[in-house]
């Protein structure tokens, strides 16, 4: 039910007004960043259109309509092969594509054109939803383009992005667009302590770090973070030591961050030194009652802010950003971490 999904009410508001007013247009587009429940939604909206004991704007959630559109919720992200095709909920009127590998291509397009044409085998409306949708390469935008202009109004087509930019503009330009946000973290949190059962510390710690996402939220390791936490805060001692850092200490922590056994701890540590740093620098404005993502280790950070003026901080912040950007890029990590943390000592 609508009522029971988190965060974004103003979408739901759109949603239910479309449903109330008998309005749900032939293809949307919902935008907004990952992990916001993008696609809950679009499954809870095939859900109200397709149920078959329908209260007002809302689905029932039990009758087997309800619960077998629902199983689509649960399709995992791995399965190459099967994400070629149509991936049918348990309802035959509920499907979704999404990129197999880089793009979803034309064929996958073609199905689903072929399907919009059909009427409902056993609902009201076929709905259609396309994850990732500004992964279409250009043939399957075209396709696509001639699948909105044809489709009958008996198919509603979702197409669910979080950079609607890389869409066609005449595919927008045929589309509804529904505008979804990043969740406060106080919403976030509440839902991971009443939902999941998280504790309290947990909870409000990866509400946090989460950026607005449900979605990240659950996928964070949170023992997994105070670790690399904890080796981070050791190279922002480093930086401070003796106020123009402890060279031979940071040459260590490079080494540490890149040795090769931990490969894919790499990123993840720059991550939560940078949450640190941004902390740190939030510290050294002073301002009143700013929030800190690692609240927890405040009266740490604020020992370690105290010797650091806020403009070094700041400089911290773009040198991380600046050697992120090149990580895209082949380079030598050791060499571009060595030279990162001299150069931030030297801030
Ligand atoms: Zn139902």
């Amino acid at each position: 039910m609508f009522s029971e999904i988190v965060g974004n009410k103003q979408a739901q508001e759109v949603l239910r007004r479309m449903l109330a007013q008998g309005r749900v247009p032939g293809a949307m587009i919902f935008a907004g960043p990952e992990g916001v429940g993008k696609k809950l939604y679009a499954l809870e909206l095939a859900r109200v259109l397709n149920c078959d004991a329908r209260h007002g704007d809302e689905a029932c959630g039990e009758c087997p309509a309800c619960k077998r559109i629902w199983r689509l919720s649960l399709s995992t992200a791995d399965d190459q092969e099967a994400a070629k095709q149509i991936i049918w909920s348990g309802h035959r009127d509920v499907g979704l594509i999404r990129p197999a590998a880089r793009f979803i291509v034309v064929d996958q397009v073609r199905e689903l054109e072929r399907e919009t044409n059909f009427r409902p085998h056993e609902g009201a409306r076929r709905v259609f939803i396309i994850d990732d949708a500004d992964r279409l390469n250009e043939s399957a935008s075209n396709a696509l383009l001639k699948t909105l202009e044809e489709a009958p109004p008996t198919t509603l087509l979702i197409l669910i992005t979080a950079r609607p930019s890389g869409l066609l503009a005449t595919i927008r330009s045929r589309c509804q667009i529904v505008r979804f946000a990043p969740l406060p973290a106080a919403e976030v949190e509440e839902f991971l302590v009443s939902r999941y059962k998280r504790s309290g510390a947990e909870a409000s710690l990866a509400a946090r770090l989460a950026r607005g996402s449900i979605g990240r939220a659950l996928e964070l390791n949170i023992d997994a973070y105070r670790e690399q936490r904890e080796s981070m805060l050791g190279v922002i001692e480093a930086l401070i030591a003796g106020g123009g850092g402890d060279r031979e200490r940071l040459l260590r922590a490079a080494e540490e961050l890149t040795d090769a056994k931990r490969k894919d701890e790499y990123e993840p540590r720059l991550d939560a030194l940078q949450t640190l740093l941004r902390d740190v620098w939030l510290l050294t404005l002073r301002t009143p009652g700013a929030e800190l993502i690692n609240e927890d280790a405040r009266e740490r950070l604020a020992r370690l802010s105290a010797g650091v003026e806020s403009r070094r901080a700041a400089a911290w912040i773009s040198q991380i950003e600046e050697l992120r950007q090149q990580l895209g890029v082949n380079i030598n990590r050791r060499v571009a971490t060595d030279a990162l943390f001299l150069s931030m000592a030297a801030a």
